[in-house]
């Protein structure tokens, strides 16, 4: 029967526009290229027999802070556990519900000879640990925190042609943005007076791949730590394969059919009113016969730098020399603010860094399900570059855990080239559908009104190439659907 809708591509923002189109009754087929579904929710075992891995994101933060996850209320938020915790479960996984679980310390930030930066999820005990740098904290990440999921939702939720934001909501986000604008090194010199409030600043500025002198870096880094204040920044138990198959099930259950392995070269190969795409630019330019305006301004879409990932199986925990950041999800590895803007700057710069700010997480931490001690950990390195990090993110990790290495049983890398090579939306290994720069939002090619809509009648984009961008929050699909619906009422 011919389908209502094919969604092609089977990332969180695919999954998130299949079911909920389908919530809306529409008969939905996706289709995607690998022969596993989740995109950057996959899992495998990419080590030993046993170990389980996540490909893509592994921290759910964005997730828990969505509103398109918070829509379909397949999340279920179990109680801290961990290192350091009672580690008891507060509810067993419900029917298709997927249970996410917390690290006691959201994210951990070693220095040389100093106790490690701990962001905790509850701010005031964060602030507390930051010294003279509590009170900048408090008003800074805290006060973003303190503005709740409306905040949030603003900055995650671009309006579409059918909202309003109220005056409160639009009040927090001017505060916000007064320093969100601006470069994470000059709010980290301005607003923070010590070594620790720098450094925790820009590691979380260094999620968004640009260079730390750059306008609205601050907004990244502190929109982030504020969600670890918010929602917190846990992970899903099993594996984030666990999520990607509980939207494919309840998919199905809606009705929906979902087939991997089948790539979609081509428009001409689909044959249904409504056909959302979970790809980028890049990639629909191969795929139809675009109106020239459209074609020129997708060309010109900017791809930011990419990632080196290692994943590795320990023989136990990270030997940290701070014994407070083995209970932490997420490690911000590369020492101090200046350090970090210094590496981000040179990959920015089309250079690799010789001591890269390494994004590294342990989902151990918090979930013992995972067949032992894993540990990923990713650099920054040029668009499409072929050259293999692992001494470099190896030293970093040595440099604050010595004996590192003599933990490792099996170790797997991936250049850019292998990224993309398992998932085409990894364009040179970009990890978040393009450069998340000012520039890319004043020339975005898909900005407009309701920028998730294409030329093409009744063809739509949802990757995270639309806003609000990378992560695995699925606010490209579920706007992207919402249109669709709209317009085919
Ligand atoms: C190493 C790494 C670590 C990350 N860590 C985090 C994290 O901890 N937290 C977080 O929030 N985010 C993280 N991210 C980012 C997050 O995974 C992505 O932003 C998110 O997955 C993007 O979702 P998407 O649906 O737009 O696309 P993707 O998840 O990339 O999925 C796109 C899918 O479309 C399929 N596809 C593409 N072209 C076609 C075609 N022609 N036909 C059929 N199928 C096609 C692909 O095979 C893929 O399955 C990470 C990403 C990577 C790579």
């Amino acid at each position: 029967m011919r389908p209502d809708a094919v969604v092609v591509g089977s990332g969180p923002n695919g999954l998130v526009a299949a079911v909920t189109l389908a919530s809306a009754g529409r008969r939905v087929l996706l289709l995607e290229a690998a022969d596993a579904f989740g995109g950057g929710l996959r899992s495998a075992e990419l080590t030993l027999p046993g170990r389980v891995h996540d490909l893509g994101a592994t921290v759910m933060a964005m997730a828990l802070a969505s509103p398109a996850f918070r829509s379909l209320g397949i999340l279920h938020d179990a109680r801290v556990q961990g290192p350091g915790t009672a580690g008891a479960r507060s509810r067993a996984s419900l029917g298709s519900s997927v249970e996410v679980v917390h690290p006691a310390v959201a994210a951990a930030h070693p220095l040389d000879g100093r106790p490690a930066v701990l962001v905790y999820r509850d701010a005031e005990r964060t602030a507390a640990g930051l010294g003279r740098d509590g009170a900048a904290w408090r008003a800074t990440v805290g006060a973003a925190a303190r503005a709740g999921l409306a905040l949030t939702d603003l900055l995650l939720r671009p309006l579409g042609p059918w909202e309003v934001p109220s005056v409160a909501t639009l009040a927090a986000a001017a505060r916000f943005g007064a320093l969100g604008a601006l470069p994470a090194t000059t709010v980290g010199r301005r607003v923070f007076r010590t070594v620790e409030g720098r450094a925790v600043l820009a590691g979380m500025a260094a999620h968004s791949v640009l260079d730390l002198r750059s306008p609205i870096t601050a907004g990244y880094g502190l929109l982030l730590a504020a969600t670890a204040h918010l929602v917190g920044w846990p992970l899903v138990r099993g594996g984030s394969q666990v999520l990607a198959d509980a939207l494919v099930a309840r998919l199905r259950e809606l009705g929906g059919v979902a087939v991997a392995g089948h790539r979609v070269r081509s428009l001409s190969e689909l044959d249904a009113p409504v056909i959302v795409l979970d790809v980028t630019p890049r990639q629909l330019l191969s795929m139809a016969d675009l109106p020239p305006r459209y074609r020129r301004a997708l060309e010109r879409y900017r791809y930011g730098p990419g990632v080196f990932k290692l994943d590795w199986a320990l023989d136990g925990p990270v030997p940290w020399r701070d014994p407070a950041v083995e209970a932490a999800g997420t490690v911000h590895l590369g020492g101090t603010m200046e350090e970090i803007a210094l590496s981000e700057a040179e990959v920015a710069a089309g250079r690799h860094s010789p001591r890269p700010y390494v994004l590294l997480v342990q989902p151990y931490a918090a979930d013992p399900t995972r067949g032992g001690h894993t540990l990923w950990a990713y650099c920054h390195v040029p668009n499409g570059s072929t050259t293999d990090m692992t001494a470099a993110v190896e030293a970093q990790i040595e440099r604050h855990a010595p004996g590192f290495r003599d933990r490792i049983l099996a170790r797997h890398a991936m250049t850019t080239a292998d990224l993309e090579a398992v998932n085409p939306n990894l364009v040179g290994g970009d990890i978040g559908g393009g450069w998340a720069g000012l520039g890319q939002f004043v020339r975005r090619p898909v900005w407009s009104p309701a920028p998730w809509r294409t030329p093409l009648p009744g063809v739509y984009l949802c990757s995270s190439a639309t806003p609000p961008g990378g992560g695995a929050h699925g606010v490209g699909g579920w706007q992207a659907a919402r249109l669709a619906l709209h317009d085919t009422r």
